[in-house]
């Protein structure tokens, strides 16, 4: 396949019109046209690396946000809202697992995620079977020092090439900072450990983590809806690598699209910042080798395309619905406007889905069996990750 006369974004700040070329799933060299297969007209169009989401946990994304914060810390805030036998965590539940991922997996293609870090076990039966997006197969990870027992001996069993992640100082309180003194007493600190949250980080425990070089995924929606607060401004601005994560949606204002607008809201932070926290500084945390989160010669073909309105590559993710997504070469999403200039032949795997106020997309999931098995128990105003989905 042959993308033609789009801008294509070489970094943050700089982008330049070339033509791409994919085969067999990657970026041939630049200029090197074979000149077979179809070409899509991109004029008008800017070429972003797919986005990489650093935290979620895929199944939870049709629940509305639980609990009435601010809590001190994650724990507190898990005792309160998990009541699986009350209502509407039970109808939710109901909703069959599998289903559930694959709606997660619609939440992150519908903000040009494709690749996504999903804190749970893998599940390849799912995941390896035209899942809308890529998700991490091979990672080490622990819930979180309260929910899971020996911590140290995971970290340890995981290969040393591996990234290790594992919920961290999700609170404002003592018991939160404390956590970041147990992880270092314990030998699981290092350049592959990657903190979900750190909230309660320190002064103190920010030159710890700065001296074993571990990485911390920032969530601030959630973190401000938990805990009205998130990582304090020293940390962001500190030298530690930092990406960027949505979690579910059971904490989370909306998907990765809405994070990004929150981040750069709290004025830490320029947009070049935050855009390499969901790309290049999110595939070097996550151990991704193959080229994610870049758009480069011989690197895998996972790309998002947005309206090109002259703005730089960073820029433009403070602000974007995106129109065209593609994985390892593969069209997942058109936006209804863009899918009148393709080939339809090239479409034709995709279904249409609409979120209220959002959009109108063709994507590639079986979408109508989705919402079928979802509104039998949740009925037909169901929501994805806060907005409405509809036919
Ligand atoms: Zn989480």
């Amino acid at each position: 396949m042959k993308l033609t006369g789009a801008r294509v974004a070489l970094g943050a700040t700089s982008a330049e019109r070339i033509d791409l070329e994919i085969q067999r799933g990657r970026f041939r060299p630049w200029g090197t046209s074979t000149g077979n297969g179809p070409e899509l007209d991109l004029d008008g169009y800017l070429i972003l690396p797919g986005l990489i989401n650093c935290h979620d946990h895929l199944e939870f994304n049709l629940f509305p946000r639980l609990g009435r914060g601010p809590y001190p810390n994650a724990t507190a805030w898990a005792e309160d809202i998990y009541h699986p036998d009350r209502s509407p965590v039970k109808e939710h539940l109901a909703v069959p697992k599998a289903v559930r991922l694959a709606w997660g997996g619609l939440k992150n293609l519908l903000s040009g995620v494709t690749t996504v870090a999903h804190h749970n076990p893998y599940d390849a039966e799912v995941f390896e079977n035209g899942f809308p997006v890529r998700v991490v197969k091979r990672f080490g990870w622990a819930h979180s020092l309260h929910f899971s027992s020996s911590v140290a001996n995971r970290y340890r069993a995981v290969s040393k090439r591996w990234p290790f992640l594992i919920h961290a100082a999700e609170g404002t309180d003592s018991n939160a900072a404390a956590e970041i003194q147990e992880l270092e007493r314990t030998g699981v600190l290092s350049s592959r450990t990657v903190l979900i949250h750190g909230v309660g980080i320190d002064c103190d425990s920010l030159e710890i983590l700065l001296r074993r070089r571990a990485s911390v995924v920032w969530c601030p929606s959630s973190n401000l809806f938990m805990l009205s607060q998130t990582l304090r401004p020293e940390v962001l601005r500190s030298a530690m690598p930092i990406c960027l994560g949505t979690d579910s949606a059971l904490t989370c204002q909306g998907d990765l699209a809405c994070e990004l607008r929150v981040a750069r809201k709290t004025g830490c932070l320029t947009a070049a910042d935050i855009y390499t926290m969901v790309t290049t500084q999110a595939a070097r945390a996550l151990r991704l080798t193959r080229g994610e989160g870049e758009i480069r010669e011989h690197g895998i073909a996972d790309l998002l395309a947005v309206s090109d309105c002259g703005q730089n590559p960073a820029e433009a993710l403070q602000e974007f619905v995106p129109a065209l997504v593609i994985l390892g070469g593969r069209i997942q999403l058109v936006a209804n406007d863009l899918a009148a200039r393709i080939d339809p032949m090239l479409t034709r795997h995709l279904q249409k889905i609409e979120l209220e106020g959002q959009g109108t997309w063709l994507v590639n999931a079986n979408v109508s069996l989705l919402r079928a098995a979802t509104e039998a128990v949740l009925g037909t105003n169901f929501q994805l990750a806060g907005r409405p989905v509809r036919a």
